[in-house]
């Protein structure tokens, strides 16, 4: 059973809709109406040691980047984060002075930055290390209505961007797994920065809020996550590959030569954290001025079609990671 299966499974016997729960599980973050003027998008999001992040991760690297995927998917609804819970699940070794610390201080580092509230949580024991993190954030009520970025608001003709650069983190995770093929030398890689400490686009999100129609974060691989704006909006997408901003480490000397698996990457590894949204035409010049790179076309015709000069492409045998397929 696939992952979204799964999902599926869980509700389909549930019989209870609350009218103040306005936008449910399905999106980047569940929207619930608050008072006249605001509403909370409510996400939560767990990472596992071994599994969302390498073991050998510092405790400082572990908690930002728990931390920098919940906001990513306040960024993707347009929210502004207030508060979060922690939960913990701790191996007994790492109850110590020093993991403690580091641990707090990453953080600290993006909540600080970011004004979130850590309001309460839960702490175990257990075998595993286990980050699991719920964020809320505020919305604005307009006229009526919850002003929220959405996966299901693509329209027809709307341009599809995404808002930096591709590949890296996908790249770093290839060769740290050492899952590199076999005629990519391995390259120097300084900092390990796009894996361990990825920016998640909160601003952006809360300015696109007003020109963009649709928005989700990249955390499993841009085909895959771009699939969930097409499905929830009822459209296609044409990519155009030519258009596809590579990682500059993709684009070292050793890499230039194949081009191919690079876009490869660009496409299908998750980690990313940056945002995929789309906006009318009339917006373009205002959304690339905020440094976002235009990359494809949304479609009445369903599915994915990637060209390069005007040739179209076969698509990739998995698009993106999904737990259980
Ligand atoms: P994201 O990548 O943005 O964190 P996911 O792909 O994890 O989103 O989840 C997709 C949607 O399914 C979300 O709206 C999420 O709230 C919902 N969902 C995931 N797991 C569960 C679950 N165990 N019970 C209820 N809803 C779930
Ligand atoms: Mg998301």
């Amino acid at each position: 059973m696939s992952e979204f299966a799964l999902i599926a499974k869980l509700h389909s016997a549930l019989a209870v809709s609350h009218p103040e729960v306005q936008i449910k599980s399905g999106d980047d973050a569940a929207v619930i109406v608050g008072d006249d003027k605001h509403a909370l998008a409510i996400s939560c999001d767990t990472l596992i040691s071994g599994r969302h992040f390498p073991r050998n991760t510092s405790a400082h690297a572990m908690a930002f980047k728990a931390l920098a995927v919940n906001l990513s998917d306040m960024a993707a609804m347009g929210a502004v984060p207030r508060y979060a819970t922690l939960a913990l699940s701790l191996p007994k070794a790492c109850a110590n002075n020093d993991f403690i610390s580091e641990f707090a201080q990453g953080f600290a580092m993006l909540a600080n930055q970011y004004g979130v509230e850590l309001i309460g949580g839960d702490t175990t024991a257990s075998s595993q290390l286990c980050i699991n993190i719920t964020i809320i954030g505020k919305l604005p009520i307009i006229s009526g209505s919850v002003e929220a970025l959405r996966r299901s608001g693509a329209e027809l003709g709307d341009d599809i961007f995404v808002s930096r650069e591709l590949g890296a983190a996908g790249f770093i995770l290839a060769q740290l797994e050492k899952r590199l093929p076999n005629h990519i030398e391995p390259i120097k890689i300084e900092k390990y920065n796009a894996l361990d400490y990825p920016q998640p686009e909160v601003i952006l999100g809360q300015k696109l809020r007003a020109i963009a129609n649709s928005a989700i974060d990249i955390s499993d691989g841009l085909l895959a996550d771009l699939q969930h704006i097409l499905s929830a909006s009822g459209f296609g997408a044409v990519i155009d590959i030519a258009n596809l901003p590579l990682a500059a480490m993709l684009k070292s000397p050793i890499l230039r030569e194949e081009l191919n698996w690079a876009q490869q990457l660009a496409l299908t590894t998750g980690d990313h954290y940056g945002l995929c949204f789309t906006a009318p035409r009339q917006n373009r010049e205002s959304i690339l001025a905020l440094g976002a790179w235009r990359i494809g076309t949304i479609t009445q015709e369903q599915g994915i079609r990637l060209v390069q000069n005007d040739v179209t492409l076969s698509l990739p045998i998995s698009c993106g990671f999904n737990h259980f397929a």
